[in-house]
């Protein structure tokens, strides 16, 4: 007889949504969290990141205003009373997830946990000595941790852990990386009066997303004021305790007093003890589950960043659900990976959902690609250097929607609702025949009705 129906080990976002469901089936569950409960979105992410791109906004805001006829003087900034506030309002939320697991009814186990077999777990506890548990299940959430390449000095760069806990703010960083959290982090060090240079290896940013809103993105962080540097590597860095310079592969020098090293995030295995069960690993550190989110050692699953399917707190949600259901519900709850929608909070934001154009046409060969770039209202009377610019996708062939990009202000709030259209099937007719909301950007939405590329066959056709 086991201690546990279900011992989970992670309290992250995944994590903690599969223990309350599972208790909320009756079972007797267990979550094993060694830091602070919520995990990664909560305490080093999404939340903290969202709070620091607000405090960071202001500074626009404040130009943004004089042609409004305010006047706000000489604005100041005191990094400690972001920091500080944003970590009493993250110890909070810290305090509603152990609300939420005690009053699901899960045990939390502080400490961290090892595997010692396909239903045992060994826990070294945060407040010192060992517990040895069992459970018919055991669920993997653990999530991932930064990675960092080997660089000469890098024990001297700091990764987006770190950014949350800063000292000081420097008076000049080096960003390196080209995805979600460089150019995330790029916007926020600018927006707070740090002169930013962003280093990514590539030709452009944000690769994975769709090229033309990652080549206008880089128009628009450059009229920010951010130093975009693409193709192009950091090869080593200097200073002793602390960075003084970051020495790219010209062999420039760029004087810094921060280096961030925004390369990726690799799924937290390492030390799992998954030698000790038959759970497969792929190079990278990830875990091998099959569709039922199950490893090759059948009473171990694992959900979430170590998975490394999509690294997005609402994907692990979803498959936690999914995974919790097909344990103990009626196994009807599917989770789907199509059409998932996703946010940069870069500034501007960069929002989508479906493919990228470059993918789409190979997936759509009949593609009409309808774009439009145009200054927000707020800018009219407030300057700035800003351009909003929505890109929708339709298959021809069948006038189904089938992708939606933008890029500018409230592109994530303008995409979740988008996203609802294109998940129900809504054809190009469906968005013409639907009114607008007026003065609003969104508006363009419908009443797109020039096609500014025409795909046939693959192949570009206008
Ligand atoms: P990303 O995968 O988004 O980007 C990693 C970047 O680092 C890429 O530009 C990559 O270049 C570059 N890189 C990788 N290895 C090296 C190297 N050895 N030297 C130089 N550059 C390198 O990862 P992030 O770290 O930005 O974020 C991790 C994950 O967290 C994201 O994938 C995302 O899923 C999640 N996240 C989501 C957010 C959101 O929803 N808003 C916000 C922040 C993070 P290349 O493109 O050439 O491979």
């Amino acid at each position: 007889m086991n201690d546990y129906d279900l011992i989970v080990v992670g309290a992250g976002s995944g994590g903690v949504r599969a223990a309350r469901l599972a208790a909320g089936h009756g079972k007797k569950v267990a979550v094993i969290e060694g830091r602070a409960l919520g995990g990664t979105c909560v305490n080093v992410g999404c939340v903290p990141k969202k709070l620091f791109v607000y405090a960071s906004q202001f500074s626009e805001q404040f130009a943004t205003s004089a042609g409004y006829g305010w006047s706000v003087g000489q604005p100041s900034f005191d990094w400690p009373t972001l920091r500080d506030n944003k970590t009493a309002e993250i110890e909070r939320l810290n305090g509603i997830y152990q609300r939420l697991l005690d009053n699901a009814g899960a045990d939390v186990v502080r400490g961290w946990a090892t595997l010692a077999g396909p239903h045992q777990v060994n826990v070294a506890l945060a407040d010192g000595g060992q517990r040895q548990l069992s459970a018919d299940k055991i669920l993997l959430a653990t999530g991932g941790q930064p990675f960092m390449p080997a660089v000469p000095g890098a024990e001297l760069a700091v990764s987006s852990d770190q950014m949350f806990y800063l000292e000081q703010l420097p008076e000049r960083a080096v960003v390196v990386g080209g995805g979600y959290i460089a150019v995330e982090f790029a916007g926020i060090l600018n927006g707070l009066g740090v002169a930013t240079t962003l280093v990514y290896r590539g030709p452009t940013l944000l690769k994975a997303f769709d090229h033309e809103l990652g080549e206008r993105l880089t128009d628009e962080l450059t009229a920010a004021g951010i130093d975009v540097r693409l193709n192009s590597d950091v090869v080593a860095i200097h200073g002793s305790g602390q960075p003084t310079a970051a020495e790219l592969a010209s062999g420039e020098q760029l004087p810094c007093g921060l280096v961030l090293y925004a390369t990726g995030r690799r799924a937290a295995t390492a030390g799992l003890g998954l030698e000790q069960t038959g759970a497969v690993l792929r190079d990278n550190g990830s875990l091998v589950v099959d569709e039922r989110f199950a490893t090759a050692e059948p009473s171990i699953h694992a959900i979430g960043d170590m998975i490394d399917r999509l690294q997005l707190t609402p994907v692990a949600i979803r498959e936690a659900v999914a995974l919790i259901d097909q344990l103990y519900g009626s196994g009807s709850a599917a989770f789907s990976y199509a059409d998932i929608p996703t946010a940069v909070f870069s500034q501007p934001e960069l929002a989508t959902v479906g493919s990228a154009e470059q993918v789409a046409v190979a997936e759509y060969p009949q593609l009409d690609v309808y774009v439009t770039e145009f200054k927000p209202m707020l800018a009219t009377l407030g300057g700035g250097h800003g351009k909003i610019v929505m890109k929708l996708l339709v298959d021809a062939s069948s006038d189904r929607v089938v992708a939606a990009h933008m890029l500018g202000e409230h592109a994530a709030e303008t995409i979740q609702g988008l996203a609802i259209a294109i998940k129900a099937g809504a054809s190009k007719a469906h968005f013409d025949a639907t009114v607008g909301i007026h003065p609003s950007a969104a508006e363009e939405w419908v009443t797109l009705r020039q096609v500014t590329r025409r795909y046939r066959d693959g192949v570009l056709a206008n």
